[in-house]
């Protein structure tokens, strides 16, 4: 099924760290943030 494969492929990727702290962000289904979610908060301030 293609919803298998699609969770794999998620799966495959190395976890992202965030452009801003270095912390490790953990895959959202939103995957395109670079940032964590403080850093995200501090840039919407
Ligand atoms: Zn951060």
């Amino acid at each position: 099924m293609q919803t298998k494969k699609s969770v794999e492929f998620f799966k495959s990727i190395p976890a992202k760290h965030c452009s801003e702290c270095g912390e490790t962000v953990v895959e959202q289904a939103e995957s395109y943030l670079m940032e964590c979610d403080r850093c995200l908060s501090k840039i919407e301030e």
